[in-house]
């Protein structure tokens, strides 16, 4: 039996991805493909955003995905004004959290959005964003 190929799929997550290995690549193609994704768990209905592979409640490792879809509320916000090795490019950014009810999305605001349009509690959105070197990773804007 020949070695399998190593799934590195997730390489292409981010400006600098940590891991290019973990049991949810299935993410970064459905980024490819325009949609921001997260796992449930089939056997408690448990949902996971970031995908997780394995329910940590019930331990079943049936999960089957779904599509970050609608909005969420803006919970808080952070503006970066230094970053770690490898992000000092994209600075300054702005990390945040939306709540969509069932789960939580961390990620990062939009470039374009005004620091004076930014309020806790406004809708947002998580879409799909390309980045320079090539890479993929989400980003929110207005909804
Ligand atoms: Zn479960």
């Amino acid at each position: 039996m020949g070695k399998k190929d190593v799934d590195v799929r997730f390489s292409k997550f981010g400006t600098v991805s940590f891991t290019s290995i973990t049991k949810t690549n299935d993410f970064v193609d459905h980024l490819d493909t325009g949609k921001v994704t997260g796992t449930k768990c089939k056997g408690c209905g448990l949902i996971f955003f970031p995908p997780r592979a394995d329910c940590y409640k019930c331990l079943s490792s049936d999960m089957e995905w779904f599509d970050v879809a609608g909005t969420g509320n803006l919970v808080t916000y952070s503006k970066l004004q230094y970053g770690p090795v490898g992000f000092e490019g994209d600075l300054p950014y702005t990390i945040a959290l939306l709540d969509y009810g069932d789960y939580k999305v961390f990620g990062r605001l939009a470039q374009d959005i005004p620091d004076s349009d930014i309020q806790v509690g406004m809708a947002m959105k998580t879409v799909v964003n390309q980045l320079p070197n090539g890479h993929v990773n989400y980003v929110f804007q207005k909804a």
